[in-house]
């Protein structure tokens, strides 16, 4: 008699395994545009823990992140503090450019000197300036360790230092005591040679226990310095984003119009590392031409062109120059750019919630393309010349990012996702006992009646009628970015220990090899997928 279960063995015993799934190209070569909400990846096999996956990817040519997010040139998304705090745990912000090109600079240069190795232009002052006017420097620039020179500037003779523990407990009528009265003096300063290095200046910085380390040429003259709170930042934010001086990366958005050469001026002044031309049609002669003046002029300045959502319009913008590539148009939650006026049914709406609040607002355009398809199509045309992409809108949870990385993406833009922090622009308010943050579309009347930016990426000047590509709105509170992008990196590196891909370069290799399965989803099937059969529950998520 025959073992039971024998009916069960095929021959070839366990080595014969079944295709099953689809390669990206099946999924996504042909057919139907798909959204992230359309598809699932097939888990493959896990042999390492899920935080020693590396999520170091390329946001541009030349720039590599460790964490593989960027947070959306959008004013109710990123300003300096966004900027900062994406950038200290891996990722880069994005400033807007719904301001002046003189706000939108000064925000990049906050990101700039919020960290850096040699101080290379500190503030200094003369022994003959008062108290008060460290108290003033204290109030503009947040910080008061003040070397002290005989001429008042950088490269005169170091003669002291000022620090907030020689001021802070002056009473007002020594305010207008001369600093040369309350300084520590030369001679009692630990100071470092010019031609030292970072390294050396930093352990003669811990040793000397003090916040702040001159550095002197051989005439005594002081050429830059370095402060101990740098050192401590960089031991507390080990995947920061950084340039060679140890400054944070910053990102900023302009448009493509004649006057954003001037704001361009100003954020390469104010050391931005890259910049994108934002535009949700990007395939333009006014793009390209813009891309040239760049290159030609800042051939160092990682220029990011866009939106786009096929091979044919990325093609133009990868011949004039570009460093990488923002992909999506009309996947936005805030965008209605593809959205015709009847509206989603309510049953597939509930499937996938956008905004939880407020929104108005809807008109038509009809043109765009689902994420899944415009990310899969453009990465994989742009990848042939080494041209980075980023997925652009549409994320609104954890699985989306994986997915957007998974066919292709480097990195991922999100707004909404990273609205509703405390490091987003705006002051929280309350609707029915919710903590909210407004959250708008660049596009939305709101955001086009503010400023001046956002006018140039959806209109051109001669638009008479305005037409809304945009809905303003609000989303609930989500903390800080602090607690909230580890989650997103853990729940990447959950997402790619699934797959069996130990770094994002190896999942791209797995996709393109044709190893990596997907498998299209129902309607049914996305509800199977969300919770379920439950009479109430409480979602929370880290
Ligand atoms: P890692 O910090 O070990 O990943 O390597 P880095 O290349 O970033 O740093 C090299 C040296 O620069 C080390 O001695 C760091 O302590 C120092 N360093 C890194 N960032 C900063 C900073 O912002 N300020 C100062 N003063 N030193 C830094
Ligand atoms: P302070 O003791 O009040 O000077 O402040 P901290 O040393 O705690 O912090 C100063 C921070 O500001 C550091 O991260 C510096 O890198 C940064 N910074 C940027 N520019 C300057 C500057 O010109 N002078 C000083 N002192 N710090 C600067
Ligand atoms: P913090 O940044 O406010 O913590 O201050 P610092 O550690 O820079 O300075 C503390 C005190 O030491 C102040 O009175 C400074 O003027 C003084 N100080 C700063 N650097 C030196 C130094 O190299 N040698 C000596 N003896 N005093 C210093
Ligand atoms: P989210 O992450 O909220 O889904 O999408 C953010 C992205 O939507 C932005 O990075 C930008 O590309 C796009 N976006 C921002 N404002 C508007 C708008 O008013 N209209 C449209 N069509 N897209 C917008």
């Amino acid at each position: 008699m025959a073992e039971p279960g024998a009916e069960f063995l095929i021959s070839g015993g366990t080595g014969y395994v079944p295709e099953d799934g689809l390669s990206g190209a099946q999924l996504l070569g042909a057919g139907d545009g798909l959204t992230y909400n359309d598809f699932l990846i097939l888990p493959g096999y896990i042999d390492f823990t899920s935080d020693q996956v590396d999520l170091t990817s390329a946001l541009t040519k030349k720039i590599r992140l460790k964490t593989p997010l960027v947070s959306s040139p959008m004013d109710t998304v990123t300003e300096a503090n966004m900027a900062i705090a994406m950038a200290l745990m891996g990722g880069i912000g994005f400033i807007h450019h719904n301001c002046t090109p003189e706000f939108q600079a000064n925000q990049v240069r906050r990101v700039k000197k919020y960290e850096q190795g040699f101080i290379t232009d500190p503030v200094v002052m003369s022994p003959r300036d008062r108290v008060r006017d460290v108290f003033e420097a204290k109030a503009r620039h947040g910080f008061c360790g003040i070397p002290i020179t005989d001429s008042g500037k950088l490269g005169g003779k170091l003669v002291g230092i000022i620090s907030s523990r020689d001021i802070d407990f002056l009473t007002q009528e020594k305010h207008d005591l001369p600093l040369a009265e309350v300084m520590t003096r030369r001679e009692d300063l630990v100071v470092a040679p010019a031609d030292i290095t970072l390294k050396e200046a930093n352990e003669i910085l811990q040793r000397s226990k003090k916040g702040k380390l001159p550095i002197v040429n051989e005439d005594d003259q002081l050429v830059a310095i370095i402060a101990r709170t740098d050192l401590k930042k960089n031991r507390d934010y080990p995947l920061a984003s950084k340039d060679s001086r140890k400054q944070l990366l910053c990102g900023a958005a302009i448009g493509t119009h004649e006057d954003d050469k001037y704001r361009l001026d100003l954020l390469a002044q104010a050391g931005v590392d890259a910049v994108v031309l934002d535009s949700s049609q990007g395939n333009s002669i006014f793009q390209i031409h813009m891309i040239q003046h760049i290159k030609e002029k800042y051939p160092d300045l990682q220029v990011i062109g866009g939106n786009v959502v096929t091979a044919a319009q990325a093609k133009n913008l990868i011949d004039a120059g570009v460093d990488a590539l923002r992909v999506g148009m009309g996947s936005g939650s805030i965008c209605i750019t593809q959205e015709a006026a009847p509206k989603i049914p309510p049953d597939i709406k509930s499937l996938s919630p956008k905004l939880p609040s407020t929104v108005s607002g809807s008109f038509m355009l009809a043109v765009g393309r689902p994420q899944a398809t415009a990310v899969y199509k453009v990465a994989e045309y742009a990848r042939r010349f080494g041209v980075p992409v980023i997925a652009d809108g549409g994320i609104q949870t954890v699985g989306h990012i994986v997915k957007a990385l998974a066919l292709g993406a480097s990195t991922v833009m999100m707004g909404s996702l990273l609205a509703a922090t405390s490091e987003a622009p705006g002051e929280y308010f309350f609707t029915d006992g919710v903590r909210l943050k407004k959250y708008r579309g660049m596009g939305s009347v709101d955001a086009m009646d503010k400023h001046v930016g956002s006018q140039s990426r959806y209109f051109s000047e001669s638009d008479k009628i305005k037409v809304a590509q945009g809905v303003s709105g609000a989303v609930q509170d989500k903390g800080s970015i602090h607690k909230f992008v580890p989650y997103l990196i853990a729940g990447i590196q959950h997402g790619c220990q699934d797959i069996g891909a130990k770094s994002l370069t190896q999942l791209r290799v797995m996709m393109y090899a044709g190893e990596l399965k997907f498998e299209r989803r129902t309607l049914c099937a996305q509800m199977e997928g969300g919770v379920h059969g439950l009479h109430s529950y409480e979602k929370r998520l880290f």
